[in-house]
């Protein structure tokens, strides 16, 4: 891929930030740039809200556009990323280090997300209530609404799915948008919005601004022009947004952090639960907010799944993302060594590291970011490596004797992302899938995600839905109306 500049979209135009600062885009395979993108600062955040601000408030082209017209233009965009699905994939690869197939993966996805939400806006919504007659005879009735400016922020594990699980619904719903990719990851939400420039959306619709976190999205998340602000990433940075957002009130929407449960009965089919424990923990380099990266497993059967799961993870291939290994490598040396960092602190905290647990520099991945799968067995609840989010291939493992004890271990956590029991005992699967504390739950598999059904946390991981018709409506707001069906006189004054 030739060297591209990737710069903002603001009102219709590509534009430089205001300072026309610049910074490189590394690809983490070699640590060789790739890319450079615009730099912005707070005053290009402001810019892109007012044009958002101008498109919504002003001509409101995109708002009242008939649904059917809105729904076909957003089809197109869905056709046009299919058009350039390869470029797109090969874009994700480079910059995050996915394995290629992964990368097509997330693109086809993409394309489905947004033909989903598109067809969802020509669908039924709202609702009419059979109101009591206190006030004589009324109708009660609701519509769905767009909000108005939605500040959109991506972190850069799924640079363009993240990026599209809001866009998309935002974007279909009415609203105007401004949004800000990871500055890690920009290369395929350049050509994400090539491709609205082509399709020609109104003007102002939608704009990007790409740079830190510190400034624009500080920037999207307090100011009072804004009235949504969406975010996916940490849940140290989410609990900043929130605080920044009080002060106007905005509506927020966080999908955070995790550190997830993956339960393992002795009854389980053997083979199959070390396969997706390896989905669940290895999958996108761990780099994946549901990561199963607390596997708990019944004492009886942690000898057998040990042997399998270390053997499994042994062979895990790692090397050049383009040609498809097992893993690539992390998206950066600053949390490659954090993620080596968590891999010392679970050495010294007493746990046993079964494989992996340093950098891996062998033949092509000399230069890059890549850390080999980790596993530490005789975990403790109070240790470090089991408590907090390392967002990388490191797993780790303790034991249960009762469903009980399994239970109180898997909610022992200040997250609730996800969680997934394997058992062959339906009941049982049923009983424990109650019990978690978690947004998304698994039965006999890990991280199948799809467009159609919500996508969220509990506790410290985030407040409201992305996908599904849940994640459409966290973009709208909704409006009673009430008529009078006798007009006159009512008789109280
Ligand atoms: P991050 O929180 O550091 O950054 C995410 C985004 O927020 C980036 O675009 C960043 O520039 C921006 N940002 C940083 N500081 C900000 C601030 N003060 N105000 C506004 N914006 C700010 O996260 P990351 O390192 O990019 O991603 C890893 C984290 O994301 C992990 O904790 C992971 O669990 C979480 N994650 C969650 C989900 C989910 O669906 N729940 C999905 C993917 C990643």
């Amino acid at each position: 891929m030739e060297h591209r500049h990737i710069r903002n979209f603001i009102d219709g135009e590509w534009r430089e930030s205001l300072s026309g600062d610049r910074k490189a885009v590394i690809n983490p395979a070699t640590g060789e740039e790739i890319a450079t993108h615009t730099n912005s600062a707070a005053e290009d955040a402001r810019s892109a809200i007012e044009s958002a601000r101008k498109a919504f408030d002003g001509s409101g082209e995109w708002r009242r556009m008939d649904a059917q017209k809105r729904a076909d233009i957003i089809f197109k965009i869905a056709d046009k990323i299919e058009e350039r699905a390869g470029e797109l994939a090969r874009a994700e690869c480079l910059n995050n280090g996915k394995p290629l197939r992964e990368a097509e993966a997330d693109v086809s996805d993409a394309a489905h997300c947004f033909r989903y939400y598109a067809g969802l806006i020509t669908k039924p919504h709202g609702s009419v209530y059979n109101v009591n007659e206190s006030f004589g005879k009324m109708r009660s009735f609701t519509v769905r609404e767009p909000i108005g400016v939605c500040g959109l922020i991506t972190p850069w594990n799924y640079p363009l799915l993240m990026g599209i699980w809001k866009i998309a619904p935002a974007l279909v719903a009415g609203n105007c948008i401004v949004y800000k990719p990871s500055s890690n990851t920009p290369l395929s939400s350049g050509i994400l919005f090539e491709i609205f420039d082509e399709i020609g959306l109104p003007r102002g619709t939608a704009n990007m601004v790409i740079g830190p976190g510190s400034s624009v999205g500080t920037t999207l998340a307090e100011s009072g022009d804004v009235d949504m602000v969406t975010f996916t990433g940490s849940t140290e940075v989410g609990q900043d947004i929130a605080r920044r957002a009080a002060g106007s009130l905005k509506k927020i929407g966080l999908e955070l952090g995790g550190k997830s449960p993956n339960i393992i009965f002795a009854d389980a089919d053997l083979e199959g639960a070390v396969e997706w424990a390896m989905i669940g923990i290895f999958f996108n380099q761990g780099e994946v907010c549901s990561a199963g990266s607390r596997i708990i497993i019944e004492k009886s059967l942690e000898k057998q799944f040990m042997k399998r799961f270390a053997e499994r993870a042994e062979a895990i291939t790692l090397g050049n993302p383009l040609d498809n290994p097992d893993m690539g490598p992390l998206i950066s040396e600053s949390h490659m060594n954090t993620v080596l960092k968590y891999i010392e602190i679970g050495k010294a905290e007493g746990a046993r590291c079964v494989c992996g647990g340093y950098r891996y520099t062998e033949g092509p991945c000399a230069s890059g970011f890549f850390v080999r799968p980790t596993i530490f067995d005789q975990c403790t609840p109070d240790m470090r490596i089991v408590r907090e989010d390392i967002f990388g291939p490191v797993a780790t493992v303790q034991t249960f004797e009762t469903e009980d004890e399994a239970i109180r271990i898997a909610n022992d956590s200040e997250y609730g992302l996800a969680g997934a029991v394997f058992t062959t005992d339906g009941a049982r699967a049923l009983r424990v899938v109650d019990e978690l504390r978690a947004g998304i739950t698994w039965v006999n598999c890990y991280n199948p995600c799809f467009t159609e059904a919500p996508w969220g946390g509990y506790k410290k991981s985030g407040i409201g839905r992305d996908l599904g018709v849940e994640g459409f409506e966290e973009y709208q707001e909704v409006k009673q109306v009430n008529i009078n069906l006798t007009p006159g006189p009512i008789g109280w004054y």
